[in-house]
């Protein structure tokens, strides 16, 4: 006897045992799904989802399609294969665009832009003399000799407050979150995957038979494999995975038609971003490094300190001497790790992970997703 309420017709069509059962309905599990269904169309697949919407960072995030500004390539180049991971960033970008379409994402190739202060001319110059450099490593990435070029000169077209030096991305891109992910979660049902929604997998067993996964609402969901793609929650049901929350805030104000801000702007090593949104409100997120402790958290939350740092940002530097009204605040939390490459590992028999986008995900999930597919659907 099933220990649960569902009924005989739920189990039979979408509790009830399938090739690989995916948990997380995020970028990377519905892209994960989509290529799975491409390479084994005959396999059940199902996605279990805790929030009545997918609720991780897919649905919170800022929508730039980038792959690193100057400064945060700097840093992250100390950490090993840059070039790689990089390459990986552009491919799952790709994959993106290609999987969904530009229409389907309102895709913008607006290009991105490192801001810097007067006061940070020490690293304006240590960037601006990175140029040539990062053009040569990744003109074999991105196809082009050009990747970054100096655009101080275009600073006054913006309008900013106290802004010396402007080093442009010309690859870079936005999109639209939201869209991107009603256009996943329509292609997933319409390949026979349904997405069970309110559907948290509160423990995962490994059996003789295969991985089961007990849900919050008592079902029991048995499964060939299990992908576990629930990026900075993953310790929850894996504890010794090696994935470190980190909380990102966002703020979207009232609409300003008579600011003109093209293009994805990047400030503070990539701690902070903003950029315009179609309606004419100007998104902004970040802070996390004004307290790593605090922000290191799976909860939701905003904070004083955050917030005050984004308004005061909006203030001086965005739309000097205004103070618009904020309509929308909320936060979403991304999965970090010891390497900048995303987790892609069998973890535990018939069980993989493919977690850890490093805050980078709109970039790197779909080709995330696409090698987890690769690597559920061998044998
Ligand atoms: C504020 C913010 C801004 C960002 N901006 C950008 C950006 O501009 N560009 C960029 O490239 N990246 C950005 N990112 C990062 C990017 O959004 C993420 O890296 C990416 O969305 C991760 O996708 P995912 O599928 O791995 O995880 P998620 O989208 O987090 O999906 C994981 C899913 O698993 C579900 N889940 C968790 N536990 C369980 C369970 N036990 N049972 C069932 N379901 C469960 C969650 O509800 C969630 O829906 C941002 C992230 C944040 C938070």
């Amino acid at each position: 006897m099933l220990n649960s309420t569902l009924s005989y017709w739920e189990h039979q069509s979408f509790f009830g045992p399938a090739e690989v059962a995916i948990v997380g309905a995020g970028l990377v599990g519905l892209t994960a799904a989509l290529y799975l269904k491409q390479l084994r169309p005959a396999w059940r697949v199902v996605v279990l989802e805790r929030g009545a919407l997918p609720s991780g960072a897919s649905t919170k995030n800022a929508g730039f399609a980038c792959f690193g500004s100057i400064s945060e390539l700097i840093e992250q180049e100390k950490r090993g294969d840059l070039q790689g991971v990089v390459a990986a960033r552009y491919e799952g970008l790709r994959h993106l665009r290609e999987l969904l379409g530009d229409a389907a994402l309102n895709y913008q190739p607006v290009g991105g832009y490192e801001l810097f202060r007067h006061e940070e001319a020490g690293l304006a110059a240590e960037c601006r003399e990175k140029i040539d450099y990062f053009n040569q490593l990744l003109a074999p990435v991105v196809g082009h000799a050009v990747t970054f070029r100096d655009a101080s000169a275009e600073a006054g077209r913006f309008g900013f407050g106290g802004v010396g030096t402007l080093l442009k991305n010309e690859h870079e891109g936005s999109l639209d979150a939201g869209r991107m992910m009603r256009a996943l979660l329509a292609r997933v049902w319409a390949a026979d995957v349904p997405v069970l929604t309110n559907c948290a997998a509160e423990t995962l067993e490994t059996t003789a038979a295969g991985p089961r996964l007990h849900l919050a609402n008592g079902a029991v969901v048995e499964a060939g494999r299990v992908l576990l793609a629930t990026n900075a929650f993953a310790t929850e049901l894996l504890p010794e995975l090696a994935v470190t929350p980190g909380r990102g805030q966002v703020l979207v104000t009232e609409p300003l038609p008579d600011v003109q801000l093209p293009g994805t702007f990047h400030y503070d090593y990539g701690y902070a971003y903003f950029r315009q949104l179609p309606n004419h409100r100007i998104l902004l997120g970040g802070g996390r490094n004004l307290d790593f402790a605090a922000e290191t958290t799976t909860a939701p939350g905003l904070t004083d300190a955050v917030q005050d740092y984004l308004e005061n940002l909006l203030h001086e530097v965005i739309v000097p001497g205004r103070r618009p009204r904020i309509d929308y605040r909320w936060s979403g939390v991304m999965g970090f790790g010891p390497a900048l490459a995303p987790l892609i590992e069998w973890v535990r028999p018939g069980v993989l992970a493919a977690v850890r986008c490093n805050g980078m995900g709109v970039a790197l999930g779909a080709g995330t997703g696409w090698q987890a597919a690769q690597k559920l659907a061998v044998g």
